[in-house]
C-alpha cells in the first residue's frame, strides 16, 4: 500500500507509516491511498470476529508496512477496558425505526475515541518503522471532541506531546470540563478567540509554514496531526462499518450481502468518508446519508454541486458539527475527480480565494452514493423527544441530527432499506439539550449538575468517563488571540522537548 497527496503527483508516494507521522502533506493536501485495497474477505466470516479482530483486519488492508504483531498489540491496547462495553461498539435493535451504532463507549464518550485510542499506537510503531528521532508534536484544532480524545489517547505516551486549540465559547460545558480535566505531563490546551474554522485554518497554516517547521526541527521536534485529516485517524473508522454490518447479519436483522444505509452526523466529513471507504472496498452499503445541523454547507453541496462557505456561522447545540470548511471533503473530491490532482488544486484555490467552488457535472454525476439533509435546532429537539417517547432511548443532539434527517428522508422517499444511525456521542455529553428536549422543561443548570439532572431522568448507570469528572479538579481556561498560537507552540515545545 502506498499513499499520495490529493494535491501531489501520482508518482510522489510514501508509505502508510510515513503518512501517519506526517499527518498533512506539505503541499496542503491530504494523504490518500494510491490504490484502494481489494481485500478478498468473506462477509459471512467477518461476522464471527470481535471488534479487535475486525479493526486489525481493516488496518492490515491499509497499512501493510506495519507487522501483524504491531497491529495486534495496537488494537488490543486501543480497544480494551477503557471502553465500558466489551463489544466496544454496541449496535441497538430497531429503535423507533432504525438501528443505532453506539460509538460513544470510550473514555471521552464520543466516537473520536475509536480512532484516537489507536492512533498513538500507530504513531509509536511508525516512529520505529521510520527510525525517527524527533519528538512528535500533535497539533490539534478541535470543535470539542477531538481535543479531549487526543489528549486522552496520547497522555504520557513517550516521545509525543499534544497541543490543543479550541474556539473560546464554542464547546459545550461538559466538553470544556473534560478538556480542562485531562491529566498528563505532555498535554497543553488553549482557547482561541474566533470560531472553529478560524482555529482550524490557523493550525493548517502553521502546519505548512516551512520556516516554523524548521524552528521546531532545530528544537528536536516535528509536527503531526491527530485531526481527521490524518489518514491514521480515518482508516480505523472504517472498521466499525464492517463490524456493525456483521453484528446485524449475525443477529438475523439483515441477510448476508443485503445492502444497508448508514446515516452520519457530519462536520469535517471524516466519519462519513470512512463509510465511503468501506463501501469502496466492498461492504454492501446502499446510501450514505450525510446529515448536517444548521451549518448546512454540505447539504447544499450535495444538492447543487456548489460548495459555498460564505454564509452565517451558527453556534448550535451540536457544536462538534459547527463547521463550514469540511476538510475531508477534499478526499472525496479527489475520488470523484478521477484522482486528478490538478482539479483538486483548482477547487481548493477557489475555496481559498472566493470561499466557494462548483464541481463539474462529471463529478456531480458521481455523488449518487450520497443523500444529504439538515436539521435545525427545533427539529433536533423534536427528534430526541420522538425517539425517547417511542423507544425510551436517549440520543445526543449530534446523533439526533442524523436521526432526524433519516426520519424525514424515509418518509419522503419511501426508502425501506435497513438503516444504521451513527451515534457519535453519549447523551451525557450534552445533558442540557437532551434533558430539555425530553421533558420540555428548560434547564437552569449546566455542566455536571445538568448531568446529574439527566441521570435522574434516565435512571441508568453514569458512564465512567463522566463519573471521573466529578472527582477531578480541572485547570483554569487560558484564552489567546489567534496571533499568539505560534508563540504558544514554541513555548510548549521549549518546555517539553
Ligand atoms: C466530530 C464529531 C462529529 C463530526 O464528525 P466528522 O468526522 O467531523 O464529520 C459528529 N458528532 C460528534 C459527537 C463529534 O464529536
Amino acid at each position: 500500500m502506498e499513499y499520495r497527496s490529493t494535491r501531489g503527483k501520482r508518482q510522489q508516494t510514501l508509505t502508510g507509516a510515513a503518512a501517519v507521522l506526517q499527518g498533512l502533506a506539505p503541499d496542503g493536501g491530504l494523504y490518500v491511498p494510491v490504490k484502494f485495497p481489494q481485500p478478498n474477505f468473506k462477509l459471512a466470516e467477518l461476522n464471527k470476529l470481535s471488534y479487535q479482530q475486525v479493526a486489525k483486519t481493516v488496518l492490515q488492508w491499509f497499512f501493510d508496512d506495519f507487522s501483524s504483531d504491531q497491529l495486534n498489540s495496537s488494537v488490543l491496547a486501543a480497544y480494551g477496558d477503557q471502553f465500558d462495553r466489551p463489544e466496544i461498539v454496541p449496535v441497538t435493535g430497531n429503535r423507533a425505526g432504525n438501528y443505532y451504532m453506539e460509538l460513544f463507549h470510550g473514555p471521552t464518550l464520543a466516537f473520536k475515541d475509536l480512532a484516537l485510542q489507536v492512533l498513538p499506537q500507530l504513531m509509536t510503531n511508525a516512529v520505529k518503522i521510520q527510525q525517527m528521532k524527533q519528538q512528535i508534536v500533535i497539533l490539534t484544532a478541535t470543535s470539542g471532541d477531538t481535543g479531549t480524545a487526543s489528549m486522552r489517547g496520547f497522555r504520557d505516551v513517550a516521545g509525543t506531546q499534544v497541543i490543543v486549540f479550541y474556539p473560546e465559547g464554542g464547546v459545550s460545558p461538559v466538553q470544556l470540563k473534560q478538556m480542562l480535566s485531562q491529566q498528563g505531563n505532555n498535554l497543553q490546551v488553549v482557547a482561541v478567540k474566533g470560531n472553529f474554522d478560524k482555529a482550524q485554518s490557523m493550525v493548517k497554516q502553521i502546519f505548512n509554514d516551512q520556516a516554523f517547521n524548521q524552528q521546531l526541527h532545530d528544537r528536536g521536534a516535528q509536527f503531526s496531526s491527530a485531526n481527521s485529516m490524518n489518514i491514521g485517524r480515518l482508516i480505523p473508522q472504517v472498521a466499525y462499518y464492517f463490524y456493525t454490518y456483521g453484528r446485524l447479519v449475525s443477529r438475523g436483522e439483515i441477510k448476508n450481502g443485503e445492502p444497508i444505509n448508514f446515516a452520519v452526523p457530519t462536520g469535517n466529513f471524516g466519519d462519513i468518508l470512512a463509510g465511503y471507504y468501506a463501501k469502496k472496498i466492498g461492504l454492501p452499503i446502499k446510501k450514505l446519508i450525510c446529515a448536517s445541523n444548521q451549518n448546512n454547507v454540505l447539504t447544499d453541496f450535495f444538492k447543487t454541486g456548489v460548495y459555498d462557505r460564505n454564509r452565517p456561522f451558527y453556534l448550535t447545540n451540536s457544536p462538534s458539527m459547527d463547521i463550514l470548511v469540511s476538510s475531508n471533503l477534499e478526499r472525496l473530491l479527489f475520488m470523484i475527480a478521477d484522482e486528478n490532482e490538478q482539479e483538486v488544486i483548482n477547487l481548493m484555490e477557489q475555496l481559498q480565494q472566493n470561499g466557494k467552488y462548483e464541481i463539474s457535472s462529471a463529478m456531480k454525476g458521481q455523488l449518487g452514493d450520497f443523500v444529504a439533509g439538515s436539521a435545525n435546532e427545533g427539529e433536533i429537539s423534536q427528534e430526541i423527544k420522538r425517539v425517547f417517547d417511542e423507544a425510551q432511548y436517549a440520543i445526543d443532539p449530534h446523533t439526533a441530527v442524523a436521526s432526524s434527517v433519516v426520519h424525514r428522508y424515509q418518509q419522503e422517499s419511501g426508502d425501506k432499506t435497513p438503516t444504521v444511525i451513527v451515534s457519535t456521542a453519549s447523551p451525557y455529553k450534552f445533558p442540557e439539550t437532551v434533558f430539555a428536549a425530553i421533558t420540555g422543561a428548560s434547564v437552569n443548570q449546566t455542566g455536571l449538575p445538568a448531568v446529574s439532572q439527566l441521570n435522574q431522568l434516565l435512571q441508568d448507570e453514569l458512564p465512567a468517563g463522566i463519573k471521573e469528572l466529578f472527582e477531578i479538579e480541572s485547570k483554569r481556561e487560558i484564552v489567546i488571540a489567534p496571533e499568539r498560537m505560534e508563540a504558544t507552540i514554541i513555548k510548549s515545545v521549549n518546555d517539553r522537548v
